[in-house]
């Protein structure tokens, strides 16, 4: 049925208008900590009642052979960055569903062969 190519062809359109802009992609994740000074008589790390200081933003990224690297973020990156991991993340996403559907229309097309 020539029906499902057109289908899968129109599907893959929508999935491509989804990309998001790849000039900002970024991958890795965030995560925070609270620290500790050591400076005595600081109230925020006090033993058994301070939380420390913070939270700092680290960015987190898998290099691959087990490497991971961290890297302090400072706030006023912050949103950027989030927002370029999201971009990532997303990429990652629609690619794989892309990936898949021209499976699908690979399938079908052989299937189709006069
Ligand atoms: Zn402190």
């Amino acid at each position: 049925m020539k029906d499902k190519v057109t289908q899968l062809t129109a599907s893959r359109k929508q999935l491509l208008d989804r990309m998001p802009d790849l000039s900002t992609v970024l991958p890795g994740s965030l995560l925070n900590r609270m620290v500790r000074c050591n400076k005595p008589g600081c109230r925020f790390c006090e033993k058994g009642k301070g939380k420390g200081h913070g939270p700092i933003w680290i960015l987190s990224v898998n290099l691959g052979n087990r490497q991971v690297r961290q890297i302090p973020v400072p706030n006023e990156l912050r949103k950027e960055l989030e927002e370029s991991l999201r971009a990532f993340a997303q990429t990652q996403k629609v690619l794989k569903q892309i990936a898949l559907l021209n499976l699908e229309l690979f399938k079908e097309r052989k299937r189709q062969r006069p």
